[in-house]
């Protein structure tokens, strides 16, 4: 039966071997199957730059996810919090269609709303202001035109302070709040969602007006799982890995 894949929140990096080798099977197995791959954010831990695209570790990457494309399979690609910068020469190199967040899709005839899920977390001020600040085109031009190794620096910094941050704050705090989801939902016409970030894979289900929507929450990965949703005419359903 003709379907569609999602996944997020791979955190590739050189650190974790594991999580690639697990990718690169993936796309070279069940991604080969579906009409269509989504990747809705987080697919690498930290990137610099589309002129980074070059590292023997990037390179791999490109050259997989060009081998899906180039044999079928439709490629769907959203920023996440930690890859914001990438850009059209990744998205070109790759086969894929970078999206805006949130975009609709319609899905075997179902209006979809997908997102990478962080503009969610509202109840998280701090962030929100820093997304605010990163996602800005003035910021991103300067930081673009910083040597390499300095954005390198940048990036280990900003994972160490986000790092820092987290433990200080609370799960609730991290998670999307209720009142984004539902505002967003009535927004949109009450589509079904699916988003990644917070790494609390679910189904969840709600009334509103008399309209039932379903929010999916993509699994991360890590060296012991990973996992994606599958989507097709009948419904969706996560997939472990
Ligand atoms: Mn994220």
């Amino acid at each position: 039966m003709p379907h569609t894949l999602f996944i997020s929140d791979l955190h590739l990096s050189e650190d974790t071997p594991l999580i690639r080798k697990r990718f690169l099977d993936f796309l070279a197995g069940p991604a080969r199957e579906a009409e269509a791959l989504y990747i809705l954010g987080d697919l690498f831990e930290t990137w610099v730059g589309d002129d980074d695209i070059p590292s023997p570790f990037n390179r791999k990457i490109v050259e997989a996810l060009r081998e899906l494309s180039d044999a079928g399979t439709a490629l769907f690609l959203m920023h996440g919090n930690r890859d914001f910068l990438l850009g059209q020469d990744f998205a070109q190199a790759c086969g894929a269609t970078l999206l805006p967040d949130p975009t609709e899709v319609t899905l075997y005839g179902m209006r979809t709303l997908l997102s990478h899920g962080d503009q969610l977390c509202t109840d998280d001020v701090e962030y929100q202001a820093y997304r605010k600040q990163v996602r800005s085109a003035a910021w991103q031009r300067k930081v673009l035109a910083l040597p390499l190794s300095t954005r390198h620096q940048m990036a280990r910094d900003a994972t160490a302070m986000s790092d820092k941050a987290k433990q200080a704050k609370t799960m609730e705090i991290m998670d999307v709040s209720p009142q984004a989801v539902t505002d967003l939902l009535r927004k949109s016409g009450y589509p079904r969602l699916i988003h990644g970030h917070t790494h609390r894979p679910a189904r969840h289900v709600y009334r509103l007006e008399d309209h039932a929507c379903e929010r999916w929450v993509l699994p991360d990965w890590t060296a012991a799982r990973g996992g994606y949703l599958m989507c097709d005419s009948e419904g969706c359903q996560a997939v472990p890995l």
